[in-house]
């Protein structure tokens, strides 16, 4: 038998269900040339030995070097890549002054296309160097600077979700910075759309349009009937903003009389490809309504501790079977990390259930609840459990999956994982990276086969 495909020889770990991880063990890994796995075959297999022979036979066996370990790519489901730039900085105030005073300016400098093609490309190099194949990005209401953001991501080779973001709202919009018109929304998306769909280097659909709402506060009831229209017309994605802060979910209740979730139902923006960012203050109804119309959320445990006052409540989700996502929430939330980002939902998740205040007693501070998630949550969310909150194949070693994947290196001196003498059990070993790598680890990054960053990537041209 001749073989076409090029095989890997992996040891790694993955989680297709939530809260329980599959061990790779020496596993032969099949990617074919259109970068989606074609085979996954593992050693307690009658096949595994005499295959392992004959691929290793024709030079098409590339085994991953010991102390490295195989994991899916990171899936970040909330990303507003124009406000890289400020990241880390800008966080001292409420969301609703935060818009005005630091994000609406900076996001208007991007239609300055040179400041647009510098931003977005130090972003997107810097997610792939720490992992994240797929990214879900707000961009700006420009045009121009949008469709360059979905250029770069083809060219850098990332898997990505770009949005124009839409809002008009002549109160809550400043007049240097939104939408001309409901209209202009509306085309402005329909034109985004388009464009992606017909990219000459797009034909394999690694990057999708998504249509956008910024959130229901910077949108006109015409702008949100014109883009659910258009979500029902063409089934694109859909991303916005899910009662976020206190603010944010008080605004909706006294424009509509009912919540985030209800009025974007009533508009048609919800559905099995609409992702609600943060939604911490979503009601029992609401998560009802979510999971009827399989509707998911990016959860952002960052961004939660700076503008929501409130932790999301991921355990309850995962446990009525919603659709969750992670998100770093760039720039809502300092860093750009997916590793950090799936230590922080741990985290806040410990915090939620425990409670804070020490002057209450134990009894008394703690919310009654079961909240936390461990490891095994979180890296399910983070990989996993985002690919199909998106309805994306990707996120998990299995046939008719895309191969996009990152190789941790826990040697890395220029890495933070130390591992001791002692045996260390699969289990244990996964929750140490969890807990404890960083971008000095990821000697490789794959996105649908391609070999696209890590501290070991070939050098590429510039
Ligand atoms: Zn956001």
């Amino acid at each position: 038998m001749t073989l076409k495909n090029r095989w890997l020889l992996a040891r790694g770990f993955h989680a297709p269900v939530c809260g329980a991880v599959e061990v790779l063990d020496d596993t032969l890994i099949e990617i074919g040339e259109d970068g989606v796995i074609a085979d996954v075959v593992r050693p307690s297999e009658e096949r595994y030995e005499a295959l392992k022979s004959s691929i290793d036979g024709q030079g098409k066996l590339e085994r991953l070097p010991e102390g490295s370990y195989l994991l899916p790519g990171f899936i970040d489901c909330h990303v507003h890549a124009p406000q890289y730039p400020q990241l880390g900085s800008a966080l001292d105030v409420p969301l609703e002054v935060w818009l005005h005073k630091y994000t609406f300016p900076l996001e208007a400098r991007f239609v300055d296309l040179a400041f647009a093609r510098r931003a977005y490309g130090l972003l997107i190099d810097d997610l792939l160097a720490n992992g994240t194949t797929t990214a879900l990005y707000f961009a700006t209401v420009h045009q121009e600077a949008t469709r360059l953001l979905a250029d770069l991501c083809l060219e850098k080779g990332q898997r990505a979700l770009v949005g124009k973001v839409a809002m008009d709202h002549p109160e809550n919009c400043p007049d240097y910075y939104r939408d001309a018109s409901p209209d202009a929304a509306v085309e402005g998306t329909r034109a985004l759309i388009d464009y992606v769909f017909a990219h000459a280097d797009n034909a394999s659909g690694l990057v999708k349009p998504v249509i956008t709402p910024r959130f229901i506060p910077s949108c006109t009831d015409a702008a949100l009937e014109g883009l659910g229209r258009l979500a029902q017309d063409c089934g694109c994605h859909v991303q916005t903003h899910c009662s976020e802060s206190d603010w944010a979910h008080g605004y909706v209740l006294d424009r509509y009389g009912m919540t985030d979730a209800a009025s974007l139902d009533r508009f048609g923006l919800l559905g099995r490809r609409t992702m609600l960012a943060h939604s911490n203050f979503v009601t029992a109804s609401d998560m009802e309504l979510l999971k009827v119309r399989e509707a998911a959320v990016a959860h952002c445990p960052l961004s939660n501790a700076f503008f929501a006052g409130a932790v999301f409540p991921l355990r309850a989700a995962l446990e009525k079977g919603l659709h969750v996502g992670l998100g770093t929430d760039i720039s809502g939330g300092p860093s750009a990390s997916m590793f950090e980002a799936s230590r922080n939902a741990i985290t806040v998740s410990r915090m939620l259930e425990s409670g804070v205040d020490p002057e209450q007693p134990a009894a008394a501070r703690a919310s009654g609840k079961v909240a936390r998630i461990d490891f095994r949550d979180a890296f399910h969310v983070a990989t996993a459990g985002g690919a199909k909150a998106l309805d994306l194949p990707v996120g998990q070693f299995a046939p008719g999956y895309a191969f996009d994947a990152i190789l941790i290196d826990c040697n890395a001196p220029g890495g933070t994982i130390r591992l001791w003498d002692e045996a260390e059990t699969s289990d244990d070993l996964l929750q140490r990276i969890i807990f404890t790598a960083s971008k000095g680890n990821i000697a490789k990054v794959w996105v649908a086969g391609r070999e696209v960053a890590g501290t070991q990537a070939p050098a590429r041209g510039v």
